[in-house]
């Protein structure tokens, strides 16, 4: 068996690396460890940047987005009490898009089967061989030009391309709950408090999406529903707000880690999203970044120049790498509990809220920057 590129995962990379061929007439076979299911209701990343809503638009699967994604004119900064709205808008003149990933993968999983093009789930790929360009499966072999690694951070891929790894994990973690409740807030609520991190975000009207930051191994099962929404209550306080709360629908704990490899390409096999590269969800930036990386690879496929493919994709993976860990690194609770660490986290908190030229610079990497 033979194919133009072969592509391994069907996560979002995958999946608009396939739309995005597609579109152009290039043969794809795509292969995914688990089911369509399964895929369809991985909850994950829920910002997407309007670049990369903008692609999907251009794609011809941006219309459930369109209509039922939540536009997003800004985000909530809160510390020291106060709540600040940065208007992204006003700042910069471009804002984002709240559309879960689930949907996104949803939206180009129905693309494809429509389209008829090979899409075979729970196949895992064992083995792939950048000299070749085989990719090696339970139950066959297909022969590739081009293999496209989108298996994220666990997958197969990633061990095949010697590459210089870049690394840096943090000492806490993520608990993050799914709730069947309206969201309390007009828009994100990212707060900095003494008992630690807390995020409230969303996914639709009637789901909320909200996390607290706990020790890196946290054991859920530690965590009841209660006791997440008193936490949830305690680090995000304001006179006058309160939090509404409703049945929780998911629960689990997310560590946190950045990574980078460069290369992100050898020999016929190129990678792309959390196979190359993750970081910390604080910045919002990784589904964000496998998007950007499959724009680069479908443009390099089409029209040649796949030799520069990782320099061009590392340019924007640094910046969001640096965005991510400062943001990160600005909002958590630090082990230690420092009070020098402390007062230049408030302090870099507040500058952010009175002075507008550093507000731009938060609202230009949170939305996309355009050029890097
Ligand atoms: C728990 C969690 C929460 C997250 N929350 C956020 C968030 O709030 N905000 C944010 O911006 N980002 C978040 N992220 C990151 C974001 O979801 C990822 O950056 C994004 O999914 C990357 O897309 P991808 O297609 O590169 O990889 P993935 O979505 O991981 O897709 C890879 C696919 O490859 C498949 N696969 C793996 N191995 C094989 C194999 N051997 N053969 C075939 N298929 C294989 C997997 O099953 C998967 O479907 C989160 C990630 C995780 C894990």
């Amino acid at each position: 068996m033979r194919t133009q590129v072969g592509i391994v995962g069907a996560g979002p990379a995958g999946l608009t690396l396939g739309r995005l061929l597609e579109l152009q007439g290039i043969e794809t076979v795509i292969f995914e460890a688990r089911s369509r299911e399964y895929c369809e209701h991985r909850i994950r990343a829920g910002v997407l940047e309007q670049r990369v809503a903008d692609l999907l638009r251009e794609a011809g699967v941006g219309a459930r987005m369109d209509a039922e994604g939540i536009p997003h004119g800004g985000i909530h900064l809160q510390f020291a009490g106060e709540r600040h709205h940065l208007d992204f808008e006003e700042l910069i003149g471009r804002g984002i898009m709240i559309y879960g990933q689930t949907e996104v993968v949803k939206d180009l999983t129905a693309a494809r089967l429509e389209s008829g093009l090979p899409i075979h789930f729970e196949t895992p790929v064992e083995s792939v061989d950048p000299e070749t360009g085989v990719i090696r499966y339970a139950g066959g072999e297909l022969e590739c030009d081009v293999i496209a690694g989108c298996d994220g951070f666990h997958g197969v891929c990633r061990g095949a391309v010697p590459a210089r790894m870049f690394e840096r994990e943090y000492p806490f973690g993520w608990l993050g709950i799914l709730a069947q409740v309206a969201p309390s807030m007009d828009e994100l609520v990212y707060a900095h408090h003494e008992r630690g991190f807390a995020l409230l975000s969303l996914r639709s009207p009637q789901l909320s999406r909200y996390y607290v930051q706990v020790a890196h191994d946290e054991d859920v099962a530690h965590w009841p529903d209660e006791r997440v929404w008193d936490e949830l209550r305690a680090r995000t306080a304001l006179d006058g707000w309160e939090l509404h709360d409703g049945p929780v629908l998911e629960k689990g704990v997310t560590g946190m880690r950045s990574y980078v490899g460069e290369p992100m390409q050898h020999g016929r096999l190129y990678l792309a999203g959390d196979a190359a590269h993750i970081v910390p969800p604080t910045g919002a930036k990784g589904l964000n970044l496998a998007v950007n990386d499959v724009r680069i690879l479908a443009e390099a496929i089409v029209d040649g120049g796949l030799e520069h493919y990782s320099g061009q994709c590392l340019r924007r993976v640094w910046r969001a790498e640096h965005f991510s860990w400062w943001m990160t690194t600005m909002l958590h609770r630090l082990p230690g509990g420092d009070p020098f660490d402390e007062q230049l986290q408030l302090s870099q908190l507040r500058y952010l809220t009175t002075s507008e030229t550093a507000a731009r610079s938060l609202a230009g990497n949170y939305t996309g920057i355009e050029t890097v």
